[in-house]
């Protein structure tokens, strides 16, 4: 049996929309619970759903349905947010030798969080951080 821990580094669809695949909790900040809400909604899902079937591949020119032939559209869009239980600054997961503890850093969204992976030193991020964000100290 997996045990799974599974957090979203933040509330947009692309990180939360499988949520719903999972019995075990999701951690989100509870500042992304409503965006988590919005994007994980039949309605949001819907526009999704139609933009994947009319993708435009930018290479060719051509528009053609990406979606996986035994997708199932109406299971999906009654997928839900999961099981969303609220993660803060100073949270802590213990793997069993791996401590990861949440750091808040809201910009993307509200909500984003990253994670530090403390026997290493190493973090863990989302879209909080990316080629096209610039620190200054
Ligand atoms: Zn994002």
């Amino acid at each position: 049996m997996i045990n799974c821990q599974i957090v979203n580094s933040h509330g947009h669809v692309d990180h939360v929309s499988a949520n719903g695949q999972f019995k075990e909790p999701v951690y989100l900040h509870e500042k992304d619970f409503g965006l988590c809400k919005q994007h994980t909604s039949s309605e949001f899902r819907k526009g999704s759903i139609e933009n994947a079937k009319a993708y435009m591949d930018y290479a060719t020119g051509q528009i053609r349905n990406i979606l996986p032939n035994d997708f199932d559209e109406e299971a999906n869009l009654e997928l839900g947010t999961g099981n969303i239980v609220p993660v803060k600054e100073g949270d802590v997961f213990n793997l069993g030798g791996i401590t990861l503890k949440i750091v808040e850093v809201p910009g993307h969204t509200t909500g984003s969080i990253d994670l530090i992976y403390e026997e290493e030193n190493w973090l863990y991020a989302g879209d909080a951080m990316g080629s096209f964000l610039w620190l200054f100290c």
